[in-house]
Order: C-alpha cells, then structure tokens, then sequence
C-alpha cells in the first residue's frame, strides 16, 4: 500500500537522527549546561554514532533494528538519557513484530509502546520537565493524524513534539538530575525533551521524503 513505511525508511529515520544529533550536539549540551552537567549533547552524539556503525549491513527488519539501536544506546550512552532512549526503541521492537511494511497506526502503537517504556522505567510524568514533556503530546498527535497516513502522522507528531520542548522552559524539574536545581531549573529548555524533537524531527523528515 502506498505510504506504508519500509524498514529502510526506519534505517533512514535513524541516520537522520544521528545527524541531527551531531548538529545539535553543542545546543543540546549548552541546555544541560544550564540545568544539567552539560553532556547530553556528547552522551547522544556518541552513542548514535555507535548505532550507525552497527547499521551496515541493515538489519532485516524493524524489530532487529530497534534491538540494535536500544542495545547499543543503553550500552553506549552514559546518564539518565542511554537507559531511557534505550528502553524507548527496545519497547519498539516487539510491536513491530517482523513486519515489512507498516502503516501510521501500527508505527503509532509501536510509538507508545516505546513511550510507555520511558515512562516505567523513568516514572516521569508530562509537566516534570523531562523528555516525556515532548514524546507523549506527539504520541497522541500522531494517532489524532494517523489516518492520514506516515508522513502526516509524523508532521504532526514532530510539531507536538516541538510545541511540548518549548513548554518545558517555564517548568520546574521534578525528575532527573535537573531536579537537583529545584525553582533554579525554571527558564531553561529540557535538553532531553529538545532531543526527543530531534528524534520526532527526524521521523517527519524520513518520511516526507520517502513519499
Ligand atoms: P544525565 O542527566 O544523567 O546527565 P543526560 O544529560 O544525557 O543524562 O539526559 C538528561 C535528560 O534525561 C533530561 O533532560 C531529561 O529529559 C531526561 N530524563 C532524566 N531523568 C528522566 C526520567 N526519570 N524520565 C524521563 N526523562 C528523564
Ligand atoms: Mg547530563
């Protein structure tokens, strides 16, 4: 069916976050500089240029390559964000399953799964200032678009994603090494919830192409 998404398209999806990653690296460092302990641009960039290594030759489909990319991010990534990142494609997989071709619903479900993997393993919920603040409003507009298909699905998800990063600048940190600061962690960006806009980024930006 045309519109579908292809495991290459996924291979695709995370090239272009490794990318945008290594574009942001300093931005997102400087975000965690500023609530943080300034590594969350290295920790991401480092360990998606360790997933890319592992992508040649492309695994068979996208429950082997979400095993690859969660593996090597908790195994690579340092800090809260390589167990979270790691748990989020890990919990992909599965819904996944084998399948070759996959249409806006069921990559919407694969997305919550993921999604519902940070959240257990991190128990942050939507306002503590953390990348959940930028997953979860995508989450729910991309199953508001997705019987418009992927590449609608993902524009919409990408801009919830953006609208959800620019939310946390107000907020204070209740979860996360950002807590530590308490009323101090107000006025800046989550850098993990302006990587996760990278991530849901660099989805809309796949599949706008592959269409
Ligand atoms: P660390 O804080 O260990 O240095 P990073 O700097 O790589 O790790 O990542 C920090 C980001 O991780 C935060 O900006 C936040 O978005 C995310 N984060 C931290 N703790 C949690 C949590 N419990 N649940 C969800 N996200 C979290
Ligand atoms: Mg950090």
């Amino acid at each position: 069916m045309t519109g579908d998404v292809s495991t290459d398209d996924l291979v695709s999806w995370i090239h272009g976050f490794r990318d945008a990653v290594a574009a942001h690296k300093d931005e997102l460092t400087r975000l965690d500089s500023e609530i943080g302990d300034a590594d969350h641009g290295s920790n991401m960039a480092r360990g998606l240029d360790a997933v890319v290594a592992k992508l040649d030759p492309a695994p068979a489909n996208a429950a082997e390559l979400f095993k690859t990319v969660g593996m090597t991010l908790v195994s690579t990534v340092g800090g809260a964000s390589g167990p979270l990142y790691g748990t989020l494609f890990l919990r992909m997989g599965p819904a996944l399953a084998s399948a070759e071709r996959m249409d806006a619903a069921t990559l919407g479900a694969a997305l919550r799964a993921g999604v519902e993997g940070v959240i257990a393993r991190g128990k942050a919920e939507l306002g503590d200032k953390t990348m959940i603040d930028a997953l979860s409003p995508a989450l729910d507009a991309w199953d508001g678009a997705a019987d418009q298909g992927p590449p609608s699905a993902a524009r919409a998800a990408a801009e919830a994603a953006a609208r959800g990063r620019d939310a946390t600048e107000p907020l204070v940190a209740r979860k996360g090494r950002a807590s530590y600061l308490g009323e101090r962690s107000a006025g800046h960006l989550d850098p993990g919830a302006a990587s996760a806009t990278l991530l849901l980024e660099a989805l809309r930006d796949t599949l706008a192409d592959a269409a």
